[in-house]
This record gives structure tokens, sequence and C-alpha cells, in this order.
């Protein structure tokens, strides 16, 4: 069997972990730069607001205090994230993360008769430990598995376990065709031209013809709904997030430049290890700076600056030389900065990358993949234990005491 765990309306679950007030209300979590909305509690879904939606279309529902609009944290649910991943851990042999807030659990091996039992357990884990709910569904395939969490959740069951056969098609028959894993919206449009509504319709037809039709992923998901486990990790489209960022307030006002560079080397840096574990590349850089709002001897001075690389990249020294680029050019001497961030945009996958016409030498992308694979594989596990064990020379900085936001290294420490 294989279970899914998802995890309610994450980032507003992570924000009630902070101000347990926001429970039962309606909250929705906005983007980046405050743009739209892109998290929602099942108050806000109630209300119609869209995923996506920008946000001055909802001012007025923020106004009249009907819905309250948080900025992200994203620190905060990666932080979330990596403890919830860690809980699913110990209760699957193996476990497959998909997203932030989602994972494949693999119960090879246990019988399905325990897996109620499992279910509630890791539940009550995630619930009682972090204040984060999660839906559970087992099944014998993870489209399968998929279908059972998306019921659950629409019923406000805790986990679900499918093995009868009847109740399975029961399932596949109340559930549309454009809510079947891996069926896009272009997919679903072609399948109700041909008369294909349910998830049942789908799996009804025959599996020659699915395969003409559709292509061997249409056949994969058909088997899959026929218990054969035939999804693997490789064949799954991973969501690639549309931005990564990295923002930090400082605990002072901070007004050194070299401190505020090697801050900014070091979020780029780790935006780009964030990048590559994702297989993206992105286009866009984004630097931008943030002086205190409550001192205001010299106004308040929020500048930013994007620049637009040349080919898609996910390499950390590019990253890090354009983002100290960027830096450079919005600095300004005698301003006590707040905060500092990095964000990474326009994000596209790795491997449908189109070489600028200007560097079309695609042999020169082979040094610096190969630099970066070695410094991942050197850093994998010691980032959670803080100080990656590599890092480019522009992140160091001489150790400004009380600046210590868990990046800030000496040079005393640094091993030759
Ligand atoms: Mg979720």
């Amino acid at each position: 069997m294989t279970g899914l765990a998802d995890c309610n309306n994450f980032f507003v679950s992570c924000e009630r972990t902070l101000d347990p007030s926001l429970e039962g209300k309606a909250v929705v979590v906005l983007s980046n730069n405050d743009g739209c909305v892109v998290a929602r509690s099942n108050e806000e879904k109630r209300l119609g607001i869209k995923m996506g939606q920008p946000a001055f279309e909802i001012r007025e529902l923020v106004k009249n205090r009907e819905v309250i609009a948080l900025s992200g944290n994203h620190s905060l649910y990666r932080d979330i994230s990596v403890r919830v991943h860690d809980i699913f851990r110990r209760y699957a042999p193996a476990t497959i993360d998909y997203s932030v807030d989602e994972a494949f659990l693999d119960m090879d091996g246990i019988p399905a008769s325990a897996l109620p039992e499992i279910g509630a357990a890791i539940w009550d884990s995630c619930w009682r430990e972090l204040h984060i709910p999660v839906t559970l569904g087992f099944a014998k395939t993870k489209t399968l598995a998929k279908i059972v969490t998306e019921v659950c959740k629409k019923r406000a069951v805790h986990a679900g376990v499918l093995t009868d056969e009847n109740l399975k098609w029961k399932l596949l028959d109340m559930t549309e065709i454009r809510d079947l894993w891996g069926i896009g919206r272009r997919l679903a449009k072609k399948m109700y031209q041909g008369g294909v509504y349910s998830i049942g319709d789908f799996a009804r037809l025959d599996r020659g013809h699915v395969r003409k039709w559709l292509g061997v992923n249409g056949e994969r998901s058909w088997l899959e709904l026929h218990d054969v486990n035939c999804i693997t990790l490789a064949h799954i489209d991973r969501r690639l997030q549309d931005s990564i960022s990295e923002t930090r307030t400082f605990p002072h006002d901070v007004e050194d430049y070299d401190y505020i560079r090697a801050r900014i080397a070091i979020y780029a840096s780790y935006c780009s290890q964030r990048l590559r574990q994702m297989g993206g590349v992105c286009s866009r850089a984004t630097v931008f700076l943030r002086s205190n709002r409550f001192h205001t001897e010299n106004g308040y001075h929020a500048p930013e600056m994007t620049f637009r690389l040349d080919a898609p990249t996910d390499d950390a020294v590019v990253l890090v030389k354009t983002c100290v680029g960027l830096l450079d050019r919005i600095f300004s001497r005698g301003i006590g900065y707040k905060r500092a961030g990095v964000i990474l945009s326009e994000i596209s996958d790795a491997r449908a990358v189109q070489p600028s016409l200007f560097n079309p030498c695609p042999t020169m992308r082979e040094v610096p993949e190969k630099l970066m694979r070695v410094i991942d594989s050197l850093n994998s596990g010691s980032r959670s234990h803080g100080t990656p064990a590599m890092r480019l020379a522009s992140q160091l900085t001489v150790h400004h005491k009380g600046y210590d936001d868990g990046f800030c290294i000496s040079f005393g420490s640094v091993q030759p």
C-alpha cells in the first residue's frame, strides 16, 4: 500500500501556530511582494476567494475585517515543513517528499488492517507536536491515494484507507476527471470532448485506446487506477515554485556594507541550492533592502533592483555575482538597513533550457554543473545542523557580535 500525507491549508496552518487567534477566522497568505493570494483557509475558500487572486480584489474584505491577509513568512513554512516530513518518516519505512506539505509513504510490508491506526497516529503527532492538521489517504497506488486524500479532505476526515473494490469504483465515479492527478487543464478538456467526465469513465476505457489517445502518461494514470503501481518519482512532474526567496530581518540596523554583502551572497547561494534541489533554473534575480520603518531620521528606504539573466541558470557563482552586483547599485552609505533579501524568479525546468545566443556553447555549463553537484553533496545533511561544509569565499564575513542569525561565521572557524 501507498500513503499520501498532505497538510491542510499549509501556509495558513503555519501562521496559526504562531497566532492561535487566527483559528476559525478567514485567513489568506499573500505572495512575495503581497501581490496575490497563495494560500487560503477553509473559511476563505467558502468566501469564494481563489488561488492566485490579485490582492487588490480582496481589499474591501480585508478593510471590513472579514478577511485577514498576511505576508508570507517562508522561512517559517520551510522550518515547519522539515519537521512535518520528519514526523512522516517516523511512521513509514520509506517516504518521498513530494512538496513542502506533501509526502508519499511507502507502506510496503505493512498489512492494510494496521493503516487506520498508523494514519491516526500520524495525524495525532502532527497536531500535538506542531499544531499542523494533515490528511492521510492510503490505497494501492499513488494516484488512488491522492484521490482518497482529496475525498477525506472534503469530508473533514483525518485518514482513509481504500482496499474495497466496490468503494473504489464509487469514488472514481464521483470524482471529476479534471481532479485526476497529472491531468492538466488541456488534457481534461480533451477528455471532456471525448465524453469522459469522471475518473470512473476514464478507468473504463480500453487500455490500448488510452495509450493511442493520450500517450504513455495517460496509460500510466489508467494503470494506476487499476491498482498497478507505475508512477515513480522520475515520472512525477514536480510543480516548480514560481519564485524562491531568502530574507532576513537583522537584529540591529546595519550600515556596514561588507556585512550586508556577505548576507546577500549567503542568501543567493542558499536560494540557488534550493533551485538545484527542485531541478529548476531561474531567469531573474532581485535584491532588496529595507531600512527601519521606526527610525525615520533619514526617511524610509526600500531600494530594490531586478536583473534579467542572459540565460537561465542555477549556478551559485553566477547568481551570487549577479546579486552582489545588484546590491552595489542600490546600497547607500549612511543608512541603517533592517532587512535584506534575495528573490529568484521566472523559474523553469533545468532540462528544458534554451541556450543563450551570446553564450551558445552547451559544454560551458558542464564545469559549473559538476562543481555545484560536488558542493551540494558535501553540504547535504550539514545544512540542518547549521553551517554548510563548503561555501563561496564571498559568503565569508568577519563575525559581528550580535548580528549572528545562524549563518554568521568568523574567520577563526574556517578550516584550511
Ligand atoms: Mg496541502
